[in-house]
This record gives C-alpha cells, sequence and structure tokens, in this order.
C-alpha cells in the first residue's frame, strides 16, 4: 500500500535527521511522516497586500509594507543597545528595531535602498515601530510576476526554534514533505460524496492547506479536510449505535398503566413544563421499539429532570420491569432519594424505594440484595455501589444515571449486564452543552433537551461588584440573612495557584468572621483540604439551617440543593470559567424567594473575563451560554470533554463549522439508510476504513 510512506518515522525525511527529530517529538509529538503532514499552519500571512504606512495602527497583525531606508543609528547601550532604522513611505516614516543581530543588520539595510519588511505593528511611545521584522530587498517586477501567496505559519517552541525549525524552518520541512508524498496520498472519501459537496480530493487539499494557491483554493482545502474529519468521526458514532440496536433488543414498555396514571392524575403536585411533557413522549416511543435507548437528557439546573425520570421509571415499573438511579455522590444519591420519596407520597403499596450508598450497612444491603433478586424493590438509588456485582435485579429494565461525565464507560458497561436483555439508559446531566459538542461527544445517543424552567420560576438576579464595594455586598448580605435567607461564598481553588487561593480563602473567611460575628451570625467553612467526615459535618449543619454563611472553595457539589439558599457570591469570579459560574450560580434559585447572585471581580478586566461576566449578568439560559463558553474556550476545555479522545480535532472547529458537521452527520445518516453494511460499491472505502483503521469495534466501548 503506497499511503504507507505516511507512517515513516520522521528522522527519515530530508532535513530533518535525529537531533531534530528528537526535538520534533518532544515538542510537538511529531512522529511520523503523516503527524508533520496535520501539523497544520494556523493562520497564513497575506502576502497578496501591502499596507500603507499611514494604515499602520498598534491593534494590527503583522503586516507587509514597502519602503526605502531613510537612516539607521545604533542607540542604547549595553542590554538597550539597538539598531534603529527609519523606513519611509510616501505616507509616512515609521521605525525598525533590531535589539539582536545589529552587526548583520548594519550591513544590510543601507540608507537609499527599498525593501518589504515583514511584522507587527506596535505603538512605542507614542510612535509606530516595528521590531525584528522580517526583510527582504525590494525586486520592483517580482512583485508583478504573481509570486505573490499565502505565506503559512506554523506553531512552534523555543526548543525548536534552536534546531532552526521556526515557522519558516518547518515550511521548509512541509515542502520536502509535500514533495516526498503528495502522489502517494490515496482518496479516502467516496466518489460520490465528493461530487456532491464538491469537495476537491484529498491530494489537493493537502497541498493547499500548506501551499494555498490563493484564498479561495485555502477555503475549499479546509473545507475538505474539515469535512473529512467530522465525516468520520459520525460515521464511527453512528455505525457504533447502528451495531447496537442491531445486536441488542431492547425491553419493551408499551403499557401505560396504573402507576403513572396514578402518579400522573393524583400525586404529581404540580402541572409538567411542555418541554417536560415533549421529553417524556420521546422517551416513551424509544421505549416501545423494542430497541434499547441510550438517551442523553439535558435541562438546565431547576428544569424539572427529576420527575421525568421518576415518571419514566413508574413506565418501566408498569411494564414488569425494575429501575435504578444511579448518581455521582452519596450526598446527590440522598438527595434523589429524598425528592423522589417527596414526589410519590408515603402511600403504602405504591411503589418500593430505597437507597444504596458506601454507608448502607451490611445488614440493610443483605436486605436489598434479596429484595431486588425477589423484584419486591422497585426502584434503588445509590451510587456507584449499584454496579458491584453481587448488587443483581430481577429485571432491570431502566437505568438513570445523573450528572454523566463523572461516570467512565466502563462503569456503564457494567449496569448494561446487569440484565439479560441490556436495561434502557437515561442519562441526565445539568452542563448544557453547545449542539455541535453534543452531537461529538454524545453523537451515538439520542438526545432530548428541557429547554424550558417551570411556570413562577423567579429569574436568578445577577450582579457584578468590584472589590471596591465590597461594602455593598456586606450591606446585602447583612438584609438577606435578616430575612431568613443563606449565603454561599465561593473563592476559586485552582492548581496552578493553589497556595495563594488558599492565602484568598483564609484572608476571606477572617474578613467574613470580623463582618458577621457569633453568635448572631454562624459560618460553615468548606474546602478541599477537610476531611470527607468534617465536610459532610458543615454540609450538613448548612442544610439543617443551623449557619447562615457557607465559604467555600467550588468543592460544594453539583447538584446540591438547598432550597433557603438564595444568595451566591463568588469571589475572584474573572478566575472562573463561563460554565463554572453557572453551574455555581445554579445552587440558588430553588425556593420560591428571590434569588441572588454577585460575581465580585477586581477592576481590572481583560476582554474574555469582561464577556464573561457580562454574559452572566445578561443571561441565566444555560445554553446560550455554553455556546458563548465554547466560542471562547474551545472544545477541549469545556468541562467534561478532557478524557474525550472524540475532540482531538485537527482543523475543524465545533465553534465555527457547525454548519460542516451538520452536513456531515446527515451525510452518514442518509448512507447508513442506504447501505447500513456498507456493501455497496459506491461506498468500498467506507467500508475499507472500518476493516483497516478502526480495527475492529470493541462491545465494551460502546454504550
Ligand atoms: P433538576 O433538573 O435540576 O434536577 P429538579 O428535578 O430537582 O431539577 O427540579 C427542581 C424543582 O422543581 C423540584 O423541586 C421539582 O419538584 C420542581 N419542579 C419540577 N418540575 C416542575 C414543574 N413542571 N412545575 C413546578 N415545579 C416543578
Ligand atoms: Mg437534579
Amino acid at each position: 500500500m503506497t499511503e504507507q510512506v505516511l507512517k515513516t518515522p520522521i528522522e527519515y525525511l530530508k532535513g530533518v535527521g535525529p537531533q531534530r527529530a528528537d526535538v520534533l517529538k518532544k515538542e510537538l509529538n511529531i512522529f511520523t511522516y503523516l503527524a508533520l503532514l496535520q501539523h497544520y499552519p494556523f493562520r497564513y500571512i497575506d502576502r497578496t497586500k501591502f499596507y500603507k504606512i499611514r494604515e499602520l495602527n498598534g491593534d494590527l497583525p503583522a503586516v507587509q509594507i514597502i519602503g526605502r531606508i531613510l537612516s539607521i543609528e545604533i542607540l542604547g547601550q549595553k542590554n538597550t543597545k539597538r539598531l534603529v532604522a527609519q523606513l519611509k513611505d510616501e505616507t509616512g516614516v515609521i521605525e525598525l528595531v533590531w535589539f539582536q543581530s545589529i552587526r548583520w543588520m548594519e550591513k544590510i539595510i543601507r540608507p537609499g535602498l527599498v525593501f518589504i519588511v515583514f511584522g507587527k505593528p506596535s505603538i512605542y511611545s507614542g510612535r509606530i515601530s516595528i521590531s525584528h521584522p522580517e526583510i527582504e530587498p525590494y525586486k520592483a517586477n517580482a512583485i508583478t510576476q504573481g509570486n505573490l501567496t499565502l505565506q503559512p505559519v506554523y506553531s512552534s517552541t523555543e526548543k525548536l526554534k534552536q534546531f532552526s525549525l521556526d515557522s519558516k524552518g518547518i515550511q521548509c520541512l512541509q515542502a520536502t514533505l509535500i514533495d516526498t508524498v503528495i502522489n502517494e496520498i490515496e482518496e479516502s472519501l467516496p466518489d460520490h460524496l465528493l461530487k456532491k459537496h464538491q469537495l476537491i480530493s484529498k491530494r489537493k487539499a493537502l497541498y493547499n492547506i500548506h501551499f494555498p494557491a490563493d484564498v479561495p483554493l485555502l477555503q475549499e482545502a479546509k473545507n475538505r479536510l474539515k469535512f473529512e474529519e467530522l465525516f468520520f468521526i459520525q460515521l464511527k458514532l453512528l455505525k457504533n449505535k447502528l451495531l447496537r440496536t442491531q445486536k441488542y433488543k431492547g425491553n419493551i414498555f408499551d403499557k401505560v398503566g396504573d402507576k403513572f396514571n396514578a402518579f400522573y392524575s393524583e400525586k404529581l403536585p404540580f402541572e409538567l413544563t411542555d418541554a417536560q411533557k415533549r421529553v417524556i413522549k420521546e422517551i416513551r416511543l424509544d421505549t416501545q421499539r423494542g430497541i434499547q435507548m441510550n438517551r442523553l437528557l439535558q435541562g438546565d439546573v431547576g428544569s424539572g429532570k427529576t420527575v421525568v425520570a421518576l415518571m419514566i421509571m413508574l413506565l418501566a415499573i408498569d411494564n414488569g420491569f425494575q429501575a435504578c438511579i444511579m448518581a455521582p455522590t452519596e450526598i446527590l444519591a440522598n438527595q434523589h432519594y429524598h425528592s423522589i420519596k417527596e414526589l410519590i407520597g408515603n402511600t403504602e403499596g405504591f411503589v418500593t424505594v430505597e437507597l444504596l450508598t458506601g454507608s448502607t450497612p451490611k445488614k440493610k444491603r443483605r436486605i436489598l440484595h434479596e429484595q431486588l433478586e425477589n423484584g419486591s424493590l422497585n426502584i434503588l438509588i445509590g451510587t456507584h455501589a449499584l454496579i458491584e456485582d453481587v448488587v443483581q435485579f430481577q429485571n432491570l429494565g431502566l437505568v438513570v444515571i445523573d450528572e454523566q461525565h463523572r461516570f467512565g464507560v466502563e462503569q456503564r458497561a457494567k449496569l448494561w449486564r446487569k440484565n439479560s436483555t441490556p436495561p434502557h439508559v437515561l442519562v441526565m446531566t445539568a452542563t448544557p452543552i453547545p449542539r455541535t459538542l453534543a452531537m461529538t461527544l454524545y453523537g451515538d445517543l439520542d438526545i432530548s433537551v428541557i429547554n424550558e424552567l417551570p411556570a413562577g420560576r423567579k429569574p436568578i438576579k445577577t450582579i457584578h461588584l468590584y472589590h471596591s464595594q465590597r461594602l455593598r455586598m456586606f450591606g446585602f448580605m447583612r438584609e438577606e440573612i435578616a430575612k431568613g435567607r443563606q449565603i454561599y461564598i465561593v473563592y476559586p481553588l485552582i492548581k496552578e495557584s493553589e497556595k495563594l487561593d488558599l492565602l484568598y480563602l483564609e484572608a476571606g473567611i477572617e474578613d467574613i468572621s470580623i463582618e458577621f460575628p457569633l453568635p448572631e451570625y454562624r459560618i460553615s467553612i468548606v474546602h478541599g483540604k477537610l476531611k470527607p467526615k468534617d465536610k459532610e459535618f458543615e454540609m450538613q449543619r448548612f442544610v439543617k439551617s443551623e449557619t447562615q454563611i457557607m465559604v467555600a472553595t467550588t468543592v460544594i457539589e453539583v447538584g446540591v440543593n438547598v432550597p433557603n439558599a438564595s444568595v451566591m457570591i463568588i469571589e475572584n469570579a474573572e478566575r472562573f470559567g463561563l460554565s463554572q459560574l453557572h453551574q455555581l450560580r445554579g445552587r440558588v434559585g430553588r425556593g420560591a424567594d428571590q434569588s441572588f447572585c454577585i460575581l465580585m471581580s477586581g477592576n481590572k478586566l481583560g476582554n474574555d473575563a469582561k464577556l464573561r461576566l457580562n454574559t452572566m449578568v445578561r443571561t441565566n439560559d444555560g445554553f446560550e451560554i455554553s455556546e458563548i463558553d465554547l466560542e471562547l474556550r474551545g472544545p477541549g476545555n469545556i468541562e467534561g470533554t478532557q478524557q474525550s479522545g472524540v475532540l482531538d480535532l485537527k482543523l475543524a472547529d465545533l465553534a465555527h463549522d457547525q454548519h460542516i458537521l451538520q452536513q456531515a452527520r446527515q451525510t452518514v445518516i442518509d448512507i447508513f439508510e442506504k447501505d447500513p453494511e456498507l456493501k455497496d460499491e459506491s461506498n468500498q472505502l467506507l467500508h475499507d476504513y472500518f476493516e483497516r483503521k478502526a480495527g475492529g469495534i470493541s462491545w465494551d466501548k460502546i454504550s
């Protein structure tokens, strides 16, 4: 196979050799020809445009200009020694400055000569200058001869530069590489797709992503490679889904029986929102088809996912099955247990619900195990203690998993095996993620969204204050406490700055203790350095309203519910990511009272930080916030995505390439609809892809 050449170790490329290979491996993780080929430029310098000096300002990226050297002089001593040249065109004069290679530059740039100068303009004591520009002698007809192009810029590192592998150096290697391999590159997309989506060939795309002939071709190259990247991810995901539905039958919940109906007409204390009704309908349809359901239920904090889960569990029970809910922590499992007990009321004989966690005593466990096996227990709620092999159900029909991203794939697979026909799986998450991310991360799951809060909720009011406005914050806290409310104060605790953060926290605690002294005020303090037992104790004091203020680092659990807590104060809020801020804010707004979120920050804020805080003040919509978060941080940094290799995208960008993703996904859906086995000759390449590259599919990895 000719494409094997791409697997060649990088040291064999002409111009690399063992030493440079070593740094390429260490610095950029480039081990093979293929890896270098996929080290795409991160931007291009438009060598087709020349700026006039009058047009320059400090906000421009690197630009090129043409000008004549007026004069040069050497200024300063030792460290400040520099070569300064005045460069003039017909619109003005700027300074070019060199701190290094002064002797050398002095020889090249003689007054009177004309140069093409390339570099980033900046403002220095009120004047525009460019330091260490690239320069080349201007040859009048070279420009008109049409060798103007987009110059690729590659990411590099200090270490690489020591081996002359700056952007230019890498560009040289890319030129050699393209020369060596371009004729060996094979097309990976079927012809009918290239035609249908008007995509250029893989060879042409790879050539033009590195050495674009012009802007339109660069666009086409990017488009083609992004499509390919997203297409194969979707192909894998949807193939998994297809295999799963072919392999596993699903339990059929076709009866709507006594439990469901009784709950709906007699016990449900409120009217379901339209979104809740829609989601219940989606799940009902899904569980009637004889195909195992794997569904992600997304809904902002407080959107009412628990009652949806409960109603689906009742549906399972009506059809002769048991159900369970698995939560990531004991506190959350406890809360689910209590809220479900409350929803169904204590009516004897309606359904049986029990709790199983790490702290369930042995004796109680034995009873639980027995009840599960003889089928007298309908609903089990718990932590990962549920997964243990000793926990066997008589007929488990539905598994609800709360806060998905904390559970590994392996754990989910274990739950699957608890019944001969695998149970339906409903994964609930309160971390809204953008559609594109969901389609990529959970592309093999079906997705339901509750995008509406129950009527009558008062939206949380969010306010941004600077540290200098602390007195206002204290005053506000006193008012709220006087009304009987409770308050969270959260401090960041970030690994890289842990020591400093702990100092802030300590100073903060001291501050608060002085402003809010005993006996009138009582404070809980919770941080990661506490033993779990002490942490739990402090939390419980707050939960039971024995304390009015809880000072904490971000350890306060996702999903913890203290309805009486109506104020969330976030200190150094500029240091939190958007989704984290939104999660924290979600801790309040759970009771009937008006809730508040106060974002405290320093006076000096960067643009991103301003955008984050303004977004929080402006909206409570988690989905909108997640889109902005994605835009700001990129998919790799969105919570819960870190471990996922799926997002190791070379080129595509989930914040901006939504339409390509949609197109790729729909294309895959269409292909599988017509040709699920990829048997058709026109899909041969795709069939080969699974044979050769995916290396078979492991069942344990699918869920
Ligand atoms: P989350 O989606 O964050 O898990 P919960 O299920 O805990 O939200 O619901 C939050 C609160 O809203 C609970 O007290 C619940 O009983 C209540 N609730 C849920 N649905 C509705 C509704 N349709 N109308 C009024 N209150 C509701
Ligand atoms: Mg919840």
